[in-house]
């Protein structure tokens, strides 16, 4: 049985992903933050699909958490073939004149510093516990890294520029240890995150003006995503992948 864990699967394009995976037969430990009670319905719905699940509370930025929670997927299922990068926030929309420090900083916490916490422990334990047979990691990126988001979320856009390089990077630095890296860029995709950003109906109204004429699904990122991990992606390392309906 192959083991993932997916940061931020309590909801949306990783629970979809926990649940496709779980469909697969995977072993899946479900990151939550706060939201205990998602997380369990994501481990429901997991076990349901023919998968095993386990829920671990960790804030991806929070480095003793994170790795506690490594520990805790590692003493359930003995190893770790995978990893995805899901979790990530978007704050309200605005220029950027109008930031704060706090919002600033917590944005490039969890969406750059946490992908690089859980990167590391992954980079760390694939190395040893497959005896180097590697692994693969997907980092969740977004379209926004390549479309700037002005007058919205340039720091989310930035983030996501960061999380983009680090994948071009990890890709060359484990790929010769048979660690694959890829990132996914979602465009927009019909989720809850849209509501933090104070804009709940902007995937269904941008999502129209798109080439697709609508917004994704969570699943079909997932999909995606599914893909990059399995062998089926076997040369397929460093690859930054729009699923963003032509956007
Ligand atoms: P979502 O808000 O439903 O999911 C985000 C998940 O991350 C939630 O489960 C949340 O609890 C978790 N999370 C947030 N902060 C965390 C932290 N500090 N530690 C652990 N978990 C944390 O939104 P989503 O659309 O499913 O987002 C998933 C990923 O997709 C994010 O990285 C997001 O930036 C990216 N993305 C989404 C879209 C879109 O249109 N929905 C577009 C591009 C990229």
């Amino acid at each position: 049985m192959r083991v993932v864990l997916i940061t931020g699967a309590s909801r949306g394009i990783g629970r979809a992903t926990a649940r496709s995976l779980g469909a697969q037969g995977w072993a899946v430990g479900i990151n939550y933050a706060r939201d205990r009670q998602a997380a369990e319905q994501t481990a429901r719905e997991v076990e349901q699909a023919g998968g095993k699940a386990l829920f671990v509370q960790a804030d991806v930025a929070d480095e003793p958490a994170v790795s506690a929670m490594f520990d805790a997927v590692a003493q359930a299922f003995g190893r770790l073939d995978a990893l995805v990068n899901n979790a990530g926030i978007v704050a309200p929309s605005m220029p950027l004149a109008d930031m704060d420090l706090a919002r600033l900083k917590r944005v490039f916490d969890v969406n750059v510093l946490g992908a690089y916490l859980c990167a590391r422990e992954a980079a760390r334990r694939m190395a040893t516990d497959r005896g180097g047979a590697g692994g693969a990691i997907v980092n969740v990126s977004s379209a926004a890294s390549r479309l700037g988001s002005p007058n919205e979320y340039v720091d989310y856009a930035g983030s996501k520029g960061a999380v983009d390089t680090m994948t071009i990077g990890l890709a060359k630095e484990l790929g010769a240890r048979g660690v694959r890296v890829n990132a996914v860029r979602p465009g927009l995709i019909d989720t809850e995150i849209h509501a933090s950003g104070g804009k709940p109906d902007r995937a269904a109204q941008l999502g129209a003006q798109t080439p697709a004429g609508r917004p994704g699904r969570a699943d079909e990122v997932a999909a995606a995503i599914v893909w990059l991990l399995s062998d089926a992606a076997s040369y397929v390392n460093g690859a930054l992948l729009d699923v963003a309906g032509g956007r």
